[in-house]
């Protein structure tokens, strides 16, 4: 039985997919799915001894040895040419983690057809490094679980150059489409949480104007994507 989050994850995962699960802990995601029988073959990486003896006991656990490979290396290491993956899924870490994995394996990502990131957070600089690699985003959402909002990403790799402003980078493309409930609840917040920084920093007396016109220029952004209907 896989969280909600990590359910939203599964769910973008095509049928028959050969998937990479980097970072996967448990092998939660991946066991889930070859018992669902939406995959045959899957890859569960992992850079920890821990949770690589986590992956190894849930896989003897459910038997599945033959279909289910954990793989102690960093990032996309772990995946292997006769592997033959399509799909790669990076989740529950940070942006930037995800970013660099990314940026480091680049190699691996040849054959890829589908890329499902789930950043904790960090969304901004991951998606321009997806659109400087030329990967168009397909799907994204925002969700609640457990008291905390994730975003998930589906990228696939595009012929064309794909260019997204700044808006569409810090918003997300997509999500800025369809803004719900949920998305003016994280961007509500996020703006009190910079509007509080720079009262610090404007009470602190600091000098960093870079810093200060950074965290001011983010908050104009803001106010005038959730400002608009309110
Ligand atoms: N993917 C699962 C999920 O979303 O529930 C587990 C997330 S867990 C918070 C993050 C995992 O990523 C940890 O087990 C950590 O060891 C692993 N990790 C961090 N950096 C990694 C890297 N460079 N390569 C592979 N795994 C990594």
């Amino acid at each position: 039985h896989l969280s909600k989050r990590l359910q939203a994850v599964a769910d973008l995962v095509p049928d028959n997919a050969r998937l990479a699960d980097i970072g996967s802990d448990h092998a939660y995601l991946p066991a889930a799915l070859l018992l669902a029988d939406k995959i045959k073959y899957a890859v569960a990486g992992e850079v920890a001894k821990g949770p690589f003896e986590n992956e190894k006991a849930e896989i003897n656990k459910l038997q599945m040895q033959d279909c289910l490979i954990p793989r102690l290396a960093d990032g996309l290491d772990a995946i292997e040419n006769d592997d033959h993956i399509d799909t790669v899924v990076i989740a529950g870490m940070g942006g930037s983690l995800i970013e660099e994995i990314l940026d480091r394996g680049q190699d691996k990502l040849a054959g890829v057809k589908h890329l499902i990131l789930q950043p904790n957070i960090g969304e901004y600089r991951l998606r321009k490094w997806l659109m400087e690699h030329h990967f168009q985003i397909m799907h994204e959402e925002l969700l609640a679980d457990e008291g905390h909002r994730y975003e998930i990403i589906l990228a696939e790799p595009s012929i064309c150059p794909v260019r997204y402003n700044q808006r569409e980078l810090l918003f997300g493309p997509l999500l800025l489409e369809h803004q719900g409930p949920l998305f003016d609840a994280k961007w509500q917040s996020e703006a009190g949480r910079l509007e509080q920084a720079l009262t610090q920093m404007a009470k602190a007396q600091s000098q960093d104007t870079q810093r200060k016109e950074q965290l001011q220029a983010k908050l104009n952004l803001i106010k005038g994507v959730i400002g608009n209907d309110h």
